[in-house]
């Protein structure tokens, strides 16, 4: 579906990411895998998708809270991956907090990664994708896109300022043939979500089991996590040419959180 474009997946050396990574390479997308973790990890990640589908895949180390780490990948992926068709802003972190608490670093830090970020690669990809009169830029926002929880503050800020950015570029670029969509999961099963169970029993004074069980779960009708491969399916989706009339919207994939 994807062959001869080129995808880049922000935060895709883990959870949500590697799974839009591999699904946008199975369907022949050259990618460029971008997020922290160990080398040797990472390059058996990036050669096994390369080999399996016999696609380009380059990684890129940079840190998307330092504009200049931004500019520098945005400026080598066109010459060697390919000009970025398909964006995905996944990269996100998590910080679980009540507001008086909350480190002045960690709310700049978030705002930085799950906002400031996807304006700096979205400023810098569409001029391509305009002149080529196709793109696709799907933001991997949240349920917090549009609804709160407690002691989410930068997150649930961060969010909602997407959804923002989301309506707002894809007005910008509605008749260039680029759609701008926003992904809206509940709890996906990940590292992220499982590295916030014991902050968050500690914030609510619970133990981690009653965390999973009547917080997490709690909010979701279905009683069950979303799967990553779900998530990299609806993404996939959304960048096809079936979905060139989907622009501008928030799709939730939540198990019914926010029909409540
Ligand atoms: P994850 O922690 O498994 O992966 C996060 C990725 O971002 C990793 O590849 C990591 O290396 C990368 N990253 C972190 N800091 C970075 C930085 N400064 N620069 C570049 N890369 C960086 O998380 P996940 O659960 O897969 O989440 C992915 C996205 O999905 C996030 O935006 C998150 O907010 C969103 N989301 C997740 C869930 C969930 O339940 N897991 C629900 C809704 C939304």
């Amino acid at each position: 579906k994807f062959s001869g474009k080129t995808a880049l997946v922000t935060g895709s050396t883990s959870g949500i990411g590697l799974g839009i990574a591999k699904e946008l390479a199975s369907q022949g997308a050259n990618i460029a895998l971008n997020g922290f973790g160990d080398a040797e990890q990472i390059e058996a990640q990036r050669s096994a998708l390369e080999s399996e589908h016999g696609v380009t895949v380059k990684y890129y180390g940079a840190d998307l809270t330092d504009v200049a780490q931004i500019e520098a990948m945005m400026s080598s992926i066109p010459d060697e991956t390919g000009p970025i068709d398909i964006l995905v802003n996944n990269a996100g972190m998590q910080f679980v907090s009540p507001i008086e608490d909350f480190p002045v670093a960690r709310w700049d830090m978030i705002i930085a990664l799950n906002l400031t970020a996807s304006f700096h690669t979205i400023r810098l990809a569409l001029p391509a994708m305009k002149k080529n009169k196709w793109g696709r830029i799907v933001n991997i926002a949240s349920a917090h896109a549009l609804v709160a929880s407690p002691y989410k503050s930068a997150y649930v800020a961060a969010k909602h300022g997407i959804a923002g950015l989301t309506k707002t570029v894809a007005l910008e670029a509605a008749e260039e043939g680029v759609t701008v969509n926003a992904i809206c999961p509940g709890y996906v099963w990940t590292p992220l979500v499982e590295k916030q169970i014991p902050d968050t029993a500690k914030a609510r004074g619970m133990t981690e089991e009653q965390v999973i069980n009547d917080v997490m779960l709690a909010g979701q009708p279905t009683k069950q996590f979303v799967s990553i491969e779900q998530v990299a399916a609806f993404t996939t989706f959304l960048c096809t040419d079936d979905a060139s009339g989907v622009t501008g919207s928030m799709q939730s994939i939540d198990g019914g959180w926010i029909a409540r």
